[in-house]
């Protein structure tokens, strides 16, 4: 590493506090850091000039890829014309308008309206008091229980964060809040020792008999909401199986429970559809958009309201007067300017098209590379969205010693291959969520890359006597 680049992380250390990272670790030298200082399409470089392919697109946000001039001139001409000012109170701005209305149009018939905020747990925080809001004033005070999911990723707030259902994002915290409930996840690889012998769909069927049995048992008239992705991100990328969103909706529908789609991953392409809800054929009353909104060229969610919750939000004028929830930033001009440019560029070189067939030669890339591997229990995904699940035995689906942090080396290793592979959060778990704008060729070098990352691993495993 240079001295430069050595300087800047010692400054860092100094005085920055790490999302997701090992406080006194990093504070004091004993965990890595590293300077990003540009990117172009799916590769970026740190101040040591390394580039590494992204496979991950950032936090798969970055669709676009990097170094796009055209969103950079989009931000710059509207911060010269109007930078912010506030949306409350009926106050707008030219891209917000145009904005709404090309968000309405790709979402699709039933969606009617667009709060915007600036991430996605901020968005999701929006969903629960929406939720809360409509059952309020449809004088149902006591329907505002919401069930989410095991291993669901919907943000790190105190609320959103208990929606997520992940160990770690509660312990640390006295978390889930009162309210909110965790069903099961729909992790077909994960299933339990009774689920064995079922197929997909009877193993979809069981998920929503086991939601019916949560709802039955708190009380229908408690239940407001019910929270999903469409595909399992952060909680270790799991396309649910076959009939699962089907069955779910039918016990949602039973019970007048609200469906909110979290297409924060899946939004604007990421799956090879517009939006994960199309793919999946759910029809949400409410969705929650972030990432892929932007490719992260500016911090920008939204939520989309549909038209049955928005007839009665309106009701509540005569009761309550303004709606008293507002971010100082909601809409912001900039952020709006650059969701705009973004949406043209997928729109105009076919990002969504290229998701679906790139994806496609992806996960066959991946099948193909990794299908037989001693050490590699699972392959999944769908578009631009794919894991490998390791295991200790493939065949019996047995989980490594998590001491062994097999997900965390692997990842180490695809670093040293120059390749950014996250290690999901949660189990061995290596995620890959490339740009949008991938090829083949840049499909097959990720796939090589990982290839000798998973080999090198699998040969230190053997050494250490841990295979
Ligand atoms: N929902 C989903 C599905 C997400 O993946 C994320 C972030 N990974 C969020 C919500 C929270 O978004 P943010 O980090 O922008 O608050």
């Amino acid at each position: 590493m240079n001295q430069q680049h050595q300087d800047l992380i010692d400054r860092d250390r100094k005085v920055t506090f790490h999302a997701s990272s090992h406080l006194r670790d990093f504070a004091h030298g004993k965990a890595p850091g590293r300077v990003i200082t540009g990117g172009q399409g799916i590769t970026i470089r740190d101040k040591d000039g390394r580039e590494f392919i992204d496979g991950f697109a950032g936090l798969y946000c970055v669709n676009i890829g990097y170094g796009r001039t055209e969103v950079a001139e989009a931000i710059y001409q509207q911060a010269l014309e109007l930078s912010y000012y506030h949306t409350y109170v009926g106050h707008s701005n030219e891209p917000q308008i145009a904005l709404s209305e090309k968000i309405i149009e790709l979402a699709g018939p039933g969606m009617s309206k667009v709060y915007y905020g600036l991430g996605g747990s901020d968005a999701n925080e929006t969903q629960l008091k929406i939720v809360r809001y409509y059952n309020n004033v449809l004088g149902r005070p006591q329907k505002k229980k919401v069930i989410s999911r095991q291993r669901g990723y919907h943000g790190s707030g105190l609320a959103t964060g208990s929606l997520t259902g992940l160990k770690a994002f509660h312990d640390q915290f006295d978390l889930p809040l009162e309210g909110i409930l965790h069903t099961e996840a729909p992790y077909y690889y994960h299933r339990g020792a009774e689920q064995q012998g079922m197929s997909e769909r009877e193993f979809s069927a069981h998920c929503a008999a086991r939601l019916e049995e949560m709802i039955l048992a708190e009380g229908p008239d408690t239940v407001a909401a019910f929270i999903g992705e469409p595909v399992l991100g952060t909680g270790g990328i799991v396309p649910p199986p076959e009939g699962y969103w089907e069955a779910i909706q039918a016990v949602l529908n039973r019970y007048d429970i609200l469906l909110i789609a979290d297409e924060v991953v899946c939004g604007f392409g990421r799956i090879g559809a517009d939006f994960g809800s199309h793919h999946y054929a759910i029809k949400p009353d409410l969705m929650t958009v972030a990432k892929g909104l932007t490719s992260a060229y500016q911090p920008l969610s939204g939520v989309i309201v549909g038209d049955r919750v928005w007839q009665v939000l309106e009701q509540g004028t005569g009761e309550y007067g303004p709606i008293g929830h507002g971010w100082t930033y909601s809409g912001h001009a900039l952020g709006c300017a650059a969701a705009l440019a973004n949406l043209e560029i997928i729109a105009r070189e076919k990002l969504t098209e290229n998701a679906a067939e790139t994806g496609a030669y992806l996960q066959r890339a991946m099948a193909d590379a990794f299908g037989d591997h001693p050490i590699v229990g699972d392959v999944r995904g769908v578009g631009m969205l794919a894991a490998l699940e390791f295991s200790a035995n493939p065949e019996k689906r047995e989980h490594f010693d998590p001491a062994l942090k097999v997900g965390a080396r692997i990842s180490a290793a695809a670093l040293e291959e120059n390749l950014i592979a996250r290690a999901m959060p949660q189990g061995d778990i290596l995620g890959f969520a490339p740009p949008l704008i991938a090829t083949r060729d840049q499909v097959d070098e990720i796939v090589a890359r990982t290839r000798r990352a998973v080999d090198r691993v699998t040969d230190e495993l053997v050494r250490e006597g841990a295979l």
